[in-house]
């Protein structure tokens, strides 16, 4: 798989380190659990948006474009990487972004990520939620350009063919780690939301040839849906990457059990799950993506599906920022 043909900046810290979970995996009893640090991407705190900007920055950069224009919900992790992307850059940035889950507090709509955007210097427009975010989006793209600024327009959660060849290059380079430790993966997990890190990763493993099984645990959408919009992306990606392959639908595998009453929306497990490990391996999950996740990890090897003798690996995507803006999901108490 070579994707050197591809215009790239270098906006992210790698490799991520691949670490194990030893007192995670000795207090669930099941796999041996590691964990690929894709939230120590570097960039503004991190995260796998970092790994998709280096290759969409690449290709706003090889046309010149001078402004960025990017969507998502108010906490997205995404908008704040893409805003630290352009800052570094010297390019502008305009977010449009969705109050996805109705909160009106300031602690939701000033703190965490939007902070972050804030300090990066982006500008933002915010619409409420259960409006059509995509027209908002291609409205704002329209009206700058007409200004005669050369805008390049990120979808949301940069999953496209661009930003997935961040996770194709993510999967030679978490091989790589294996190989050279003599670990043999039976499985990886991660959250999946806008589907570019799971088609990304799969259409890579395919192209190297390594096809280790990949488990989107879902924060948002149900599992047939899902499944269709990673297997649409990971079939355009690997025809971009590796001639004669081709991707079949039952390896996408997606799990729905762990979104909760929603996208952004906490669960119980998620909770669980940024406790254990915060408190047995010093390691911080959020309450959008990675808890989720992880409640799904944890929820699997409790149930049997992952179990003794296997070993897994979690890939961590990033979303710290998040837990400033759910401060009050958490009953802080001196102890
Ligand atoms: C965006 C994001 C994801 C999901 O990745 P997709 O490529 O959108 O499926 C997972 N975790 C975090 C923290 C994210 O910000």
């Amino acid at each position: 798989m070579d994707l050197s043909r591809f215009p790239r900046e270098s906006l992210a810290h790698l490799p991520t380190p691949l670490e194990p979970l030893e007192r995670l995996s000795a207090a669930l009893g099941g796999p041996e659990i590691w964990i690929k640090r894709d939230d120590c991407t570097g960039l503004s705190t991190g995260g796998n948006k970092a790994r998709k900007l280096e290759f969409l920055m690449g290709e706003a950069r090889a046309q010149a474009a001078d402004l960025v224009v990017t969507m998502g919900g108010v906490q997205s992790n995404h908008a704040r990487q893409t805003a630290a992307a352009a800052a570094k850059l010297g390019m502008g940035c305009h977010l449009v972004l969705e109050n996805s889950i109705g909160d009106t507090t300031d602690l939701y709509l000033k703190n965490g990520n939007l902070l972050l955007d804030f300090l990066h210097g982006a500008s933002w427009e915010c619409h409420p939620t259960g409006g059509d975010l995509h027209s908002a989006f291609e409205g704002a793209v329209r009206k700058i350009s007409e200004t005669g600024i050369a805008v390049y327009a990120i979808p949301s959660g940069g999953s496209n063919e661009t930003g997935a060849l961040g996770y194709a290059s993510a999967a030679a380079e978490l091989v790589g780690q294996c190989d050279a430790r003599g670990l043999k993966v039976d499985h990886v997990v991660h959250a999946t939301g806008s589907a570019g890190t799971q088609a990304g990763l799969v259409s890579g493993l395919k192209a190297i040839g390594r096809p280790v099984p990949v488990l989107g645990i879902s924060v948002k959408a149900a599992r047939q849906e899902q499944k269709k919009g990673v297997l649409s992306l990971a079939q355009r990606m690997i025809a971009r990457i590796s001639a004669n392959s081709s991707i079949d639908a039952d390896v996408i595998e997606v799990d729905d059990g762990y979104v909760g009453d929603g996208y952004g929306l906490p669960t119980p497990a998620a909770i669980e799950a940024i406790d254990l490990f915060a408190r047995l391996e010093g390691i911080l999950l959020d309450p959008v993506y990675t808890g989720k996740a992880a409640a799904g990890l944890i929820g699997l090897i409790r149930r049997g599906r992952f179990k003794r003798g296997q070993r897994i690996v979690f890939l961590h995507t990033g979303g710290v920022p998040a837990l400033f803006a759910y401060r009050d999901r958490f009953d802080v108490v001196s102890r």
